[in-house]
Parts: C-alpha cells; sequence; structure tokens
C-alpha cells in the first residue's frame, strides 16, 4: 500500500490524481490532502478519500473546514500554513508526494518532500524552474525519486534508455524534442492578439487545465518554463533542446538519438496517462483515459515555433541561458504578469513586455541558495507589479 499526499488536490492535476488513485484502492491510500481556498471542494475529498490530514492556507479557512468536517463525521485534523504544507509533505507516513500547488507558493512544500527522500510526481514546474541545481541536489542527496508529470517530459522519460543517467552523455541520445500545441492563438492575427480575454486564453484547444498554465499555453510561457525543467530534469544543455508545434497534442515528446531513431510517446491529452505512469512505476496501471485511436485522429501536423508571434518562448531560452537566478526572475514576472491579465489590468499582450522589463532591469545572482532564490522571487515580483502600476495608470 503506497501513502500518498497530494499537495494542490482541489487543482486540475489534484483532481485527476484522486480520479485515478479511487480506480486502484488495494494500491494506494491517501495521507494528506492540500488546497488553498476551495473548503467546500476540499471537505468533500476528505469525505471520501479520509486522509489524516488535510492543510488550507488560512486560519479561517481551516476553521471552516473543521466545522464542515465535524458536520459530515470525517476525523481528518486540519491545519494551515506553509509549515503544515512541508510537514505533510516529509512527514514519516508519506512515500509518495504529488506535487501539484501552482506558481512558486509550491517551491517549499515539494522542496521538503525532495529533502525528507519521498518518491516526488513533478507537477509544479515552476518549484524546479525557480531552484534547478539546489533541487536536483537535494534530491539526489536525500534519494529521492523525482518522477514527472509534465506530459512532455513524461514522455520523455519513458522515451529514455533505461540506463539513462544524470546526462545524456553517453547516452546516444542526440536531441530532446518537446511538443507544444501552440495554444489556443497560433493562427490568430498577431495584431489582434492585445484584444483577446482571460475567457479565450484559458480556453485550451486539448487540455483542460488551471487557469495560470493556460494562460502560459497561450503565450507559449509554459512551453519555455517546460524547456528549462528538461534542463534540470535530464541534465541536458540548452543546446539539446529543441521545441516543435504539434497541435493535436497527440505526440507528448520524443527523443532522437544518434543513429537516427526517433521515440515518441503518444496518448490521448488526459493528464491521467502521466499521472498513472508515475504512480505505478515501473509497472502500469489503468487510468481511465481511452486507447488512442490513430485512425480518429488520421493526421499529425508538425511546425518550427514563431518567436515573433510567442516572444515568452524566447525569453525563457534566454533565462536558461542566463543562468543563475535569471530563471527565477522570469517565472516570479511571469506569475504576477499573468495574474495582472487574469484581473483585466493589462492586456495579453502585455505579459511578456512586463517579464522583459523585470529579467532586463534586474540583475540576476547566483542561485547558490534557496534563500537567495526566494530573495530574487520577491525582487522580480516587486518589481513586475511596480512596473504594471505604472502601465495603468
Ligand atoms: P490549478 O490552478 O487547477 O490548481 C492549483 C492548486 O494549487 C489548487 O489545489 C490550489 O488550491 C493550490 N494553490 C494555489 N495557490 C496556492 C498557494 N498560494 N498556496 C498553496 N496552495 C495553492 O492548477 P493545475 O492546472 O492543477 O496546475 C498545478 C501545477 O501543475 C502547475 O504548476 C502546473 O504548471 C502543473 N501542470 C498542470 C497541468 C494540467 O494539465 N493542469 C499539466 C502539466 C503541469
Ligand atoms: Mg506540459
Amino acid at each position: 500500500m503506497q501513502r500518498i499526499t497530494i499537495l494542490g488536490a482541489t487543482g486540475s492535476i489534484g483532481v485527476s490524481t484522486l480520479d485515478v488513485l479511487a480506480r486502484h484502492p488495494e494500491r494506494y491510500s491517501v495521507y494528506a490532502l492540500s488546497a488553498h481556498s476551495r473548503v467546500a471542494e476540499l471537505a468533500a475529498q476528505c469525505e471520501q478519500f479520509r486522509p489524516a490530514r488535510a492543510v488550507v492556507g488560512t486560519a479561517a479557512a481551516a476553521a471552516e473546514l473543521a466545522a464542515l468536517l465535524k458536520g459530515k463525521g470525517v476525523r481528518t485534523e486540519v491545519e494551515y500554513g506553509e509549515a503544515a504544507l512541508c510537514a505533510v509533505a516529509s512527514a514519516a507516513e508519506v512515500d509518495t508526494v504529488m506535487a501539484a500547488i501552482v506558481g512558486a507558493a509550491g517551491l517549499a512544500p515539494t522542496l521538503a518532500a525532495a529533502r525528507a527522500g519521498k518518491k516526488v510526481l513533478l507537477a509544479n514546474k515552476e518549484a524546479l524552474v525557480m531552484s534547478g541545481q539546489l533541487f536536483i541536489d537535494a534530491a539526489q542527496q536525500a534519494g529521492a525519486v523525482l518522477l514527472p508529470i509534465d506530459s512532455e517530459h513524461n514522455a520523455i522519460f519513458q522515451c529514455l534508455p533505461a540506463n539513462y543517467g544524470r546526462t545524456p552523455q553517453g547516452s546516444g541520445v542526440a536531441k530532446i524534442l518537446l511538443t507544444a500545441s501552440g495554444g489556443p492563438f497560433l493562427t490568430r492575427a498577431v495584431e489582434t492578439l492585445d484584444a483577446v480575454t482571460p475567457e479565450q486564453a484559458c480556453k485550451h484547444p486539448n487540455w483542460a487545465m488551471g487557469r495560470k498554465i493556460s494562460v502560459d499555453s497561450a503565450t507559449m510561457m509554459n512551453k519555455g518554463l517546460e524547456v528549462i525543467e528538461a534542463h534540470w530534469l535530464f541534465g541536458a544543455p540548452t543546446d539539446l533542446i529543441d521545441v516543435v508545434i504539434h497541435p493535436q497534442s497527440v505526440i507528448h515528446s520524443m527523443v532522437s538519438y544518434v543513429d537516427g531513431s526517433v521515440l515518441a510517446q503518444l496518448g490521448n491529452p488526459d493528464m491521467r496517462t502521466p499521472i498513472a505512469h508515475a504512480l505505478a512505476y515501473p509497472e502500469r496501471i489503468a487510468s481511465g483515459v481511452a486507447q488512442l485511436d490513430l485512425t480518429q485522429i488520421a493526421t499529425l501536423q508538425f511546425e518550427r515555433p514563431d518567436y515573433q508571434r510567442f516572444p515568452c518562448l524566447a525569453l525563457a531560452f534566454d533565462a536558461l541561458r542566463a543562468g543563475g537566478t535569471a530563471p527565477a526572475l522570469l517565472n516570479a514576472a511571469n506569475e504576477v504578469a499573468v495574474q495582472a491579465f487574469l484581473d483585466l489590468r493589462i492586456g495579453f499582450r502585455q505579459i511578456d513586455r512586463v517579464i522583459a522589463h523585470v529579467v532586463e532591469a534586474l540583475p540576476h545572482g547566483a542561485a547558490d541558495s534557496i534563500e537567495a532564490v526566494m530573495a530574487q522571487d520577491a525582487l522580480a515580483r516587486a518589481a513586475a507589479e511596480r512596473h504594471i502600476d505604472g502601465l495603468t495608470r
């Protein structure tokens, strides 16, 4: 029996994870669930999965959850705040942690799970983008097993040779090919992009996801963050990673070998496949996802990304090449800009301009401690807020 903590249980990945767990009650039990503010949803999850502990964002949310659970007769211990998130991610009773909080808020608990040597199922790409080598080293020192949930990285993981080391050296890998759908604005006239609404940006053609990652997919910052994620997960130099637009999202990514072979992982675009893969690895379990019908899909298309249309992708490559805390600055500025777009404070095309402004204005330093990374994160957030204030005044 594997005992699991889900950080971000009420989100899109959290709900998909619980869906897979519910199909295999003989293999998995839930130790802890967390949510930020959706208390009623979390209460319903606690009633169904009976975790020992549940964590929310504030004391008020905790009181509300405790009252709801009491009414249902559910004896889950309720806690709140970051220290509690770190505690349920690192507790001795836990084998596996699904890291599915969105954004920098997930860094501390995800790192706590890695430092405690857990099996870490990594959906929270922002945590790895920010902390890079620090995170990889912490996981290695503690003997944590890192399994990627991001569909591209999960696909690459499946396509790499079984004896792959920490870097591509000696593996015969020539290229890592990250596929990208191109999002909802792949063909929309560039000069009309300033007018798009949050609802249009969040309407992804192939995937149903949280709002932040949906906007990231529309700007292709998501792919930029994934390039950085691939760099750290697979020890791959920047020039070994290519992005290929593939609008159908059927090929989830590929690995190209020196002998000319290209291995790809295919499937219907449903996150329950990578979640089930990582949960059961190296075994295979049913996920509830329908078998892929290639004749139904009929056509697979590919094209090169257009950096004029998607400047965020270029900004992410630049940050990765710059190194140090540059990816943390990029990530923080992006989080603030995306939230400002969702709050109707700035237009869609101002997202990339805010990020470019912040990474140009702030010098990046060495990413030699989590404290240094968090300090840069805070500086970038403040700089992004100031810039947005200036734009909207
Ligand atoms: P979501 O917005 O649907 O859910 C986010 C979860 O994080 C919720 O449970 C929320 O309660 C929690 N949360 C939000 N802010 C928090 C805070 N400040 N402190 C603590 N908890 C907080 O997001 P999602 O789409 O499920 O994505 C989660 C992560 O997985 C992101 O990092 C995303 O990039 C990654 N991811 C998602 C998908 C997908 O298909 N949804 C695919 C690949 C990677
Ligand atoms: Mg992805």
